[in-house]
């Protein structure tokens, strides 16, 4: 059974940077990723806004094979910072995963 940390989504949320929330799931950062991650942001952003903390965790791949290059950003009819983000989630692991 998936299990809901809201410690863990208040954290990210607390990043004044994460805004994830608005995103209204228009599809269009999938269509225009060079990386074809067809997971970020749709899918993890609404792990973290739900506290899928573990949800998250498997997809660690994702989060680290993004280039930050911004191509969806720049095309987010909603202005979600989707690399910013991406950063944020890069923050929390770094620390709660790997120590740093
Ligand atoms: S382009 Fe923006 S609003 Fe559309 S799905 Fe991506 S993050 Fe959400
Ligand atoms: S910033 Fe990341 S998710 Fe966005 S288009 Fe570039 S590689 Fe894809």
């Amino acid at each position: 059974m998936q299990r809901l940390d809201i410690k863990f989504s208040k954290e990210i949320g607390s990043y004044d940077k994460f805004n994830a929330a608005q995103c209204f799931n228009c599809g269009t950062c999938t269509a225009l990723c060079p990386m074809g991650i067809n997971i970020l942001p749709r899918i993890l952003f609404r792990y973290v806004l739900m506290g899928m903390k573990d949800k998250l965790m498997e997809n660690k791949d994702a989060i680290y094979s993004c280039l930050l290059c911004r191509m969806c950003e720049d095309n987010c009819p909603e202005g979600v910072r989707i690399a910013e983000n991406i950063r944020v989630l890069r923050r929390y692991i770094g620390r709660h995963v790997y120590g740093l």
